[in-house]
């Protein structure tokens, strides 16, 4: 099973960034926690940083993310200092591979957080030592500025959710998503998987696959994205919203 870490930046003694009633330090557990419960229902296997507030060094968060043998890492802020809108973040000198994953995380990210009047200040690289000291893919995402009119959005519910929903699209994305709860029945149309007639086999519990294609109440699922798959019942596999 795909495993992903999150961690929820600050806590404890440090309160990280602060500004018209905003605490990171809370504001990154809550999400945290939410992306948590995302994930979990999508099918992957969730570590955390921390669950309640309390302090980690950085090191100690990267250790902890290395232990849990991690395939991704990612880092939860919200940002302080003037400026307006969302980044993110990979280490200086990373493989080909963690730009793309950076990449799809960022595309998934912004189509759904413009629409709140967030900007996108892009994708950039720093020598953070979260992202030096985890050996695997790892990112860093700042979801807005507290100390601007960001902050307003910041605090809307329907933001945070949609912040969210952009992680879990860019994980399911580069990870596809786990077929976790069912057996899967595997069908040739989307009309077979309603009616239950013409079964053509199972797709076993714990199968990676990706959503080619999504009607009313049938997902074609694939373990090759792009290619057509099998038709199964939506009710069958746990896709987390699906
Ligand atoms: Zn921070």
């Amino acid at each position: 099973m795909t495993k992903i870490w999150i961690d929820a930046g600050h806590g404890g003694k440090d309160s990280g960034a602060t500004g018209n009633g905003l605490v990171e330090k809370n504001w990154v557990l809550a999400i945290a926690k939410q992306l948590q419960t995302e994930l979990v229902n999508a099918g992957f296997e969730v570590g955390m940083t921390r669950t309640n507030d309390t302090f980690l060094e950085l090191s100690e968060r990267a250790k902890k993310a290395n232990g849990f043998k991690a395939d991704l890492f990612l880092s939860i802020h919200f940002n302080a200092g003037g400026g307006k809108g969302y980044e993110d973040y990979i280490y200086t000198s990373t493989p080909a591979k963690t730009a793309e994953i950076q990449k799809t995380i960022h595309k998934n990210v912004i189509a759904r957080i413009t629409k709140h009047d967030m900007r996108d200040r892009g994708m950039e690289k720093a020598n953070f030592a979260v992202l030096r000291e985890t050996a695997m893919d790892a990112i860093l995402l700042e979801a807005g500025f507290c100390d601007t009119t960001d902050a307003t959005i910041l605090k809307s519910p329907v933001y945070q959710q949609d912040f969210c929903a952009g992680i879990v699209a860019g994980v399911k994305d580069i990870f596809g998503s786990g077929v976790t709860k069912y057996q899967a029945g595997k069908f040739s149309t989307s009309n077979d998987a309603i009616s239950g007639k013409n079964i053509k086999g199972y797709l076993a519990a714990g199968t990676k696959v990706f959503v080619y294609k999504e009607t009313e109440k049938t997902l074609n699922i694939t373990t090759t994205k792009g290619i057509p798959g099998s038709w199964v019942l939506k009710t069958e596999v746990n896709t987390g919203k699906r």
